[in-house]
């Protein structure tokens, strides 16, 4: 404070200033006008004068009420043996009351006086006991027994006075009363002095304590302001609007703040959380007084030993080995250490780092976090878990025998690379074997006569290079497609550079030899220029001349496989834990996750437990390429196993162990690697929005959320489509993921404005109302190319008229009769629209795509039908599909010529 005008005074507490001079009037202090100075004493002659008028209400005005509300996780097993989570709220409410100056110092004068009166009367009264307890042996006891009251202050003068009175007899001496008369006056002027004493330690301790609450004030106030600038937590934002609106709050509420980081500590420390602090202090209070009652026979109260609460405080400090990998999450760290997370914000903040719980912190860091809380830190790998489970896996494993080697086709579009695949599946494939249905699980393997070669049949890129990203090295030969009619195109030179960058050996296989325009040297002297040099021409690279049509070649292109898979020596072993890698994964709403695994390494029977990626379950039922039903496999062979609770990704790592302990401890950290590199992700998307939006304002971006049938589709879309971005219009796939497009997908798609769009997968029902209802435009597709051209279309704004399906009606079937004209005639109820007879159809199957073509038969009852409408039933057959199960759905869709958006 100091010297102001009235008029100061008034803008500072917030007064008319015609109030003031009235209350200063009041006060009976000199100043009449709004310019007048006031000094120092005048404004405390003030504030003293206003606190008489006001009385108690002066107290209430110092008073204030936190309410905090924290919510936390903790984890805590199941019956199930699985990790729940369950979210713990904690409320509390702290009344904070601003003590006043002059009553503090007051208080502390009186409570030193009377502790020294208390300590003076004892020394007076014991040591002059002796002298007057012949002549008042009562009135002595009763002395003796104030001093017992200000030590104890328990017990009831009435049942005391006999006590004490037969204490003081059994003590009782014959000193000369003189010298105690000496004693007491001595111990009288002592007292004297040492009251002033204390009252001027107090003084000084009293400044000293408020300097330093002073300064915790300004730095909690710092602390706060940073935080509320770095996030917004409801706490620091609701601590700092009181801050702004008036210093006594700030100070007080500042301290409140400080006081409540105390008290959590001290709760802590006491290993109790706040909500169960209380109880325990209840019942010590309660024991206390059940104590001293008990020593009171005359009230008949029992001794209470028996209710005296269990609750123990520690004696010693727990120290927790704290284990940290290459980074940690705030909130992570913070559970490992059995402290609040804020508690490791604040100290982050005063190292500088200013961080939210859901960061993650690099190891050094969090290292001196924890050693700061007292705790040891323990510097982990991240794969420990793993590489210990992979150690133990491999040298379980027996010797080691020649593998087939795994190869994947890769090339331009329309160079031949299916039809390729189509025709060594064919003609390798022994009949017998293929008879079911082929089924697509990612991969096949054909047995030659010089042995096995395994094809990856995920034709494209952005599966090989998506796998390799995860680490995973499934492709030991690379075999590159170009069409000899047509030469050297992108996605050749772009598959060149990825086998490159994988180390992989490439095998060239020139196609469509069959045709009158294939120029094979035109091809290969294209490949010189991208330093792929063939044999024949001095180099090192193998090259076929084949055709997938004719069948030309095909025999030598295995045959060079198999010598370049010689020349690289693989090898395998055929006991022991299996190992691989996944291939692809979709879920199926009948059979959970339906994984694809190529084995690696060892050999994989069903029953085994499998660890794959952050999944992991025991292998129900396997089944080859073929769909037959098979109970082992070995190294190189693909296969399809279920028994995983949730789809892994595409080039996960597929382990077998032996013991479900270990597999959840490497499923957990696996998960909690995935959150930390997805919460890193996010933190480096938002901070890439801020750049873009800060260097270019509205940068337009196409928000899409994307399903598709299978997982490598996925991958490979969502890396097509991210890549499409460029500095004008920005593509950013927001949601994504394997399955029928659900209400959440809606959701999203709705509150980020973004496009749906679904790759061989449909929109369930309710998915579908939602949709309509808010006008969300869901869009189909079956071809990769049609997907992103749109989307490019969309980006360049030149969405031209084109021709787009609208579906007219969908059935169900509920029954399956055998036809002997059509093989297969479906029972079905028509659920929307109208189903057409001569319409493009589709069966879908859990809402995904499984097949595509027309209707042979429409019939209501005997009668062939043009259509049939909702909510009637009908019988029908589909042209060329056998496969047609119960609950599988009819789509009937119409081509039209539409104006394009997106
Ligand atoms: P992908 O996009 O690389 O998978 O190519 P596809 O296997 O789908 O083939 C593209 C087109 O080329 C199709 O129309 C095939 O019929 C045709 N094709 C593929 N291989 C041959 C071949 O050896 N000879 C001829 N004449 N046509 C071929």
């Amino acid at each position: 404070m100091t010297d102001k005008s009235i008029k100061e005074l008034a803008v500072s507490v917030g007064l008319p200033v015609e109030k003031l001079l009235d209350q200063v009037r009041e006060a009976g202090l000199p100043q009449t006008k709004a310019e007048d100075k006031i000094s120092v004493e005048q404004q405390d002659r003030l504030v003293s004068h206003l606190k008489k008028v006001h009385g108690q209400d002066n107290g209430s005005a110092g008073k204030i009420t936190l309410k905090r509300k924290t919510t936390s996780t903790a984890k805590v097993a199941s019956t199930s043996g699985k990790a729940k989570t369950i979210n713990v709220e904690v409320r509390k409410k702290h009344t904070f009351t601003k003590p006043d100056p002059e009553q503090i110092k007051a208080e502390a004068l009186a409570k030193a006086a009377a502790e020294n009166k208390a300590k003076a009367e004892v020394k007076v009264e014991v040591k002059a006991a002796p002298a007057e307890q012949k002549s008042q042996p009562v009135n002595n006891a009763k002395a003796t027994l104030d001093a017992m009251r200000a030590a104890q202050n328990k017990e009831t003068a009435k049942q005391e006075v006999s006590k004490a009175a037969v204490v003081v007899k059994r003590k009782s001496t014959n000193k000369p009363i003189v010298k105690q008369t000496v004693k007491a006056t001595e111990t009288a002027e002592q007292k004297k002095a040492r009251e002033a004493q204390a009252a001027q330690l107090k003084a000084v301790e009293e400044a000293a304590r408020r300097k330093a609450a002073e300064e915790a004030q300004q730095r909690t106030l710092e602390q706060m302001r940073q935080m509320a600038s770095k996030y917004s937590n409801e706490d620091a934002t609701a601590t700092i609007r009181v801050v702004d609106d008036s210093p006594l709050a700030a100070g007080l509420v500042g301290q409140a703040y400080e006081d409540s980081f105390a008290k959590e500590d001290r709760e802590i420390k006491r290993g109790t959380n706040t909500a169960t602090a209380r109880a325990p202090k209840k019942g010590g209070r309660r024991g206390q007084e059940e104590q001293s009652f008990s020593k009171q026979p005359k009230r008949g109260l029992k001794t209470s030993q028996g209710n005296k609460h269990g609750f123990e405080k520690p004696v010693k400090k727990q120290v927790y080995d704290v284990e940290i990998g290459s980074t940690i999450v705030v909130a992570d760290l913070a559970q490992k250490m059995a402290i609040k997370v804020r508690e490791v914000i604040k100290s982050l903040m005063k190292m500088g780092e200013l961080v939210t719980q859901n960061q993650a912190i690099d190891q050094e860091i969090a290292a001196l976090i924890v050693e700061e809380m007292g705790h040891n830190p323990v510097l982990v790998s991240d794969t420990q878990a793993e590489d210990n489970l992979l150690v133990a896996a491999e040298e379980a494993r027996g010797a080691q025998t020649t593998r087939a080697p795994v190869v994947t086709i890769m090339g331009h579009v329309d160079h031949g690379k299916t039809s390729l695949l189509d025709r060594i599946r064919r003609t390798k494939v022994a009949s017998g074997e293929a008879g079911g249905i082929t089924q697509h699980i990612g991969a096949y393997h054909v047995t030659t006569d010089k042995g096995i070669i395994t094809f990856l049949d995920t034709p494209g890129h952005a599966a090989f290079t998506s796998m390799r990203s995860r680490g995973a090295k499934a492709t030991d030969i690379v075999v590159l497609v170009v069409a000899a009619d047509d030469g050297v195109m992108p996605q050749t030179a772009e598959a060149i550079d990825h086998a490159r960058a994988a180390g992989t050996p490439i095998i060239v296989a020139i196609n469509k030899m069959d045709k009158e325009s294939a120029d094979p040297d035109r091809v290969l002297n294209e490949l010189t220029t991208k330093e792929i040099v063939p044999e024949q021409w001095g180099g090192d690279v193998p090259v076929a001349m084949v055709s997938a049509h004719s069948g030309q070649g095909i025999d030598e292109l295995l045959d060079l496989i198999l010598i370049q898979a010689e020349l690289l020596e693989l090898k395998a072993s055929e006991e022991g834990a299996a190992q691989g890698v996944v291939i692809e994964a979709r879920v199926d709403n009948s059979r959970g996750a339906v994984t694809s695994i190529l084995v690696q390494n060892g050999t994989l029977n069903v029953g085994d437990l499998v660890l794959a990626g952050a999944s992991y379950g025991r292998v129900r039922a396997m089944t080859d390429e073929n769909g037959q039903r098979i109970k082992s496999a070995g190294p190189s062979i693909p296969v399809e196993i279920l028994g995983l609770p949730e789809a892994p990704m595409a080039g996960d790592e597929v382990l077998v162990v032996n013991d479900e302990k270990k597999a959840r401890e490497v499923a957990d950290a696996r998960l909690s690697r995935e959150r930390e590199q997805r919460l890193e992700r996010q933190s480096a998307m938002r901070l890439e929005n801020l750049m873009a939006s800060m260097g270019k304002k509205d940068v337009p971006v196409i928000n899409v959320v994307l399903k598709t049938d299978v997982r490598g589709t996925l991958e490979a879309l969502t890396v097509a489509l991210n890549g499409l971005s460029t500095d004008e219009v920005g593509v950013r796939v927001i949601g994504s993921g394997v399955g029928a497009i659900t209400e959440s997908d809606v959701t999203l798609a709705e509150s980020s404005e973004a496009v749906l769009l679904g790759f061989n997968v449909r929109a369930d029902t309710t998915a579908r109302q939602k949709s309509d209802a808010d006008g969300i435009d869901i869009r189909y597709y079956s071809i990769i190319y049609e997907l992103i051209d749109d989307v490019k279309a969309a980006m360049s704004g030149k969405l031209a008229p084109e021709h787009r399906e609208t579906i007219l009606g969908v059935a169900q079937v509920r029954e399956v009769f055998h036809s002997s004209k059509f093989g297969a005639a479906a029972g079905c109820m028509v659920l929307e629209g109208v189903l057409h007879r001569n319409k493009p159809i589709r069966v879908l199957r859990d809402d995904v795509v499984v097949f595509q073509g027309e209707l042979e038969s429409l019939r209501r009852y005997k009668e062939v039908v043009e259509e049939v409408r909702a909510g009637m039933e009908c019988g029908l057959a589909v042209k060329g599909y056998k496969d047609i199960k119960a609950l599988d759905k009819i789509e009937v869709y119409d081509v039209q010529l539409i104006k394009r958006s997106l």
